[in-house]
C-alpha cells in the first residue's frame, strides 16, 4: 500500500528537533521562558510591527483583538463569509453577532463592494460596528487597498485575519501589517506551526499589552494573584514557541515549495477547459493551498468527480471552506451575498499543498489527475 498524501501536514525535521530538545535540556518548560519572547520579536520584525504576544491558538488571538477593541454584546463584527469558522465564532465569544459578506470570486476574498454596501446599511440601522475582520484566503491578501479607506470612512477598526498568511505580501507591505490588529494561526495544518498556536500583532503597544494581559488570566503584577478584570489562559508554552522559532527560519524555503506545487497544477490545468486555479496571479501569496475551480459545463466533470478519483489513489483533497451563512449554527445570521463563496464551495477543491510533500509524491498527485483528465 503506497503512503497516503495529506492536504497540508506539518512540515518539521532536525532543525525543530534541535531548538525543542534545547529548550527542554535548559529547562524553560514551564510557560514563560526565553523563547516565547524571541518568537514575539521574531515574528513581529518579519512582519515590520513591533508588538506581538504568541497565544495558544490563532482563534484565541482573534477573540482577545475584539475584546481589546472594545467589541461587547449588542455590536455587530463584518466577517467574511468564506472563511474558516474561527473568525466567526470570536465574534460570537465577545458577545457580539457576525454579519456576513461575500467575496470576489477570484480570489474567495472578501467583496470590497459589498462590504461598503454593508457598512452603510449598518450605519445607518444605528448598529455599533466594533470591527471589520478581512481574512486573507488561502494565504492570498485581501484586497486592502479598498478595504481600508472604506473601514477608515466608517470609522470601523480592521482586524486582519492572517491565520493563513504568514509570510505574503502585497503591494510591497506583509500580510499581517494592515490592521489595527492582526491574528496567525500556527495550527498543525498552517504554513508554520508549533503543533498548535497563534499570536497576535500590532504597533499599538497599549493594545498588545492588554491581550498579554488578558492571555494570562489578567493577572496583576503584585505577589498575591489580583484580577480586577476576566481574563483567559491564552498564552503559548515556551516549548511550542522553540518550535516555532525553528519553523519561522525555514519559512521563506517551505513557501518556495508550496509556490511550485501551485506552478506545478498552474501549469497542468493551463489548457483544461473551465479549470481555474484560485488568485494564480496574487504572486506575493505565501501558496498556503492551492484551490482550483471547475466550471462543470465547460470541463465536463465536476471537482467532486475529481476529489473522489484522487481520494481513491490515496491522495487527499478538501473542498473550499463551507460558507458560514451556510452553517445551521449561524442559521438567521445577518448576511451580503452574491453567490459567489456559495459557488466556490460548490466547484472548488483545495489540492494536496503541503511543503512536506517530496517531489516522487508531487509526480504522484499530477499523474493520477492527467490520467483523471484522460479518462481514467
Ligand atoms: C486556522 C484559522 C484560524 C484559527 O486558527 P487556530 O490556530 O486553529 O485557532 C482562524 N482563521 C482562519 C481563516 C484560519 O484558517
Amino acid at each position: 500500500m503506497t503512503e497516503r498524501i495529506l492536504l497540508s501536514a506539518p512540515d518539521v525535521g532536525a532543525l525543530e528537533e534541535s531548538y525543542v530538545l534545547d529548550a527542554l535540556r535548559a529547562g524553560w518548560v514551564a510557560p514563560a521562558g526565553p523563547d516565547l519572547g524571541a518568537f514575539e520579536h521574531e515574528v513581529a520584525e518579519r512582519i515590520g510591527l513591533a508588538h506581538a504576544v504568541a497565544l495558544s491558538s490563532g482563534t484565541a488571538g482573534l477573540h482577545l483583538a475584539l475584546l481589546a477593541l472594545g467589541t461587547r454584546p449588542g455590536d455587530v463584527v463584518v466577517v467574511p463569509t468564506l472563511t474558516f469558522v474561527a473568525t466567526a465564532n470570536a465574534a460570537v465569544y465577545t458577545g457580539a453577532e457576525p454579519v456576513f459578506v461575500d467575496c470576489d470570486p477570484a480570489t474567495g476574498n472578501l467583496d470590497p463592494d459589498l462590504l461598503h454596501q454593508a457598512l452603510d446599511d449598518l450605519r445607518r440601522s444605528g448598529r455599533r460596528i466594533a470591527a471589520v475582520v478581512p481574512v486573507d484566503l488561502f494565504g492570498a491578501c485581501a484586497d486592502y487597498d479598498r478595504i481600508l479607506p472604506l473601514c477608515a470612512d466608517a470609522d470601523v477598526p480592521v482586524v486582519e485575519d492572517a491565520a493563513e498568511a504568514l509570510g505574503s505580501v502585497r503591494n510591497g507591505r506583509a500580510a499581517g501589517s494592515f490592521g489595527r490588529a492582526a491574528v496567525l494561526s500556527f495550527n498543525g495544518n498552517k504554513i508554520i506551526t508549533t503543533s498548535g498556536g497563534g499570536m497576535l500583532l500590532s504597533d499599538d503597544a497599549e493594545l498588545v499589552a492588554h491581550c498579554r494581559r488578558l492571555s494570562t488570566q489578567a493577572r496583576q503584577p503584585v505577589p498575591h494573584y489580583e484580577h480586577v478584570e476576566v481574563g483567559y489562559n491564552y498564552r503559548l508554552s515556551n516549548l511550542l514557541a522553540a518550535l516555532g522559532r525553528a519553523q519561522l527560519r525555514r519559512l521563506d524555503g517551505m513557501m518556495a515549495r508550496r509556490r511550485g506545487l501551485r506552478e506545478r497544477y498552474a501549469k497542468l490545468f493551463a489548457t483544461v477547459p473551465g479549470v481555474h486555479v484560485l488568485a494564480e496571479e496574487d504572486q506575493g501569496a505565501n501558496c498556503w493551498l492551492t484551490a482550483i475551480t471547475v466550471d462543470p459545463a465547460v470541463a465536463g466533470w465536476r471537482a467532486a468527480d475529481l476529489a473522489t478519483w484522487l481520494a481513491a489513489g490515496g491522495i487527499e483533497t478538501r473542498p473550499v471552506w463551507k460558507p458560514m451563512h451556510l452553517q445551521p449554527v449561524f442559521a438567521g445570521a445577518e448576511a451580503y451575498l452574491t453567490g459567489a463563496a456559495e459557488n466556490l464551495f460548490a466547484h472548488g477543491l483545495v489540492l494536496p499543498s503541503g511543503s512536506v510533500l517530496t517531489d516522487g509524491e508531487a509526480d504522484r498527485v499530477t499523474a493520477a489527475i492527467e490520467r483523471f483528465l484522460n479518462g481514467g
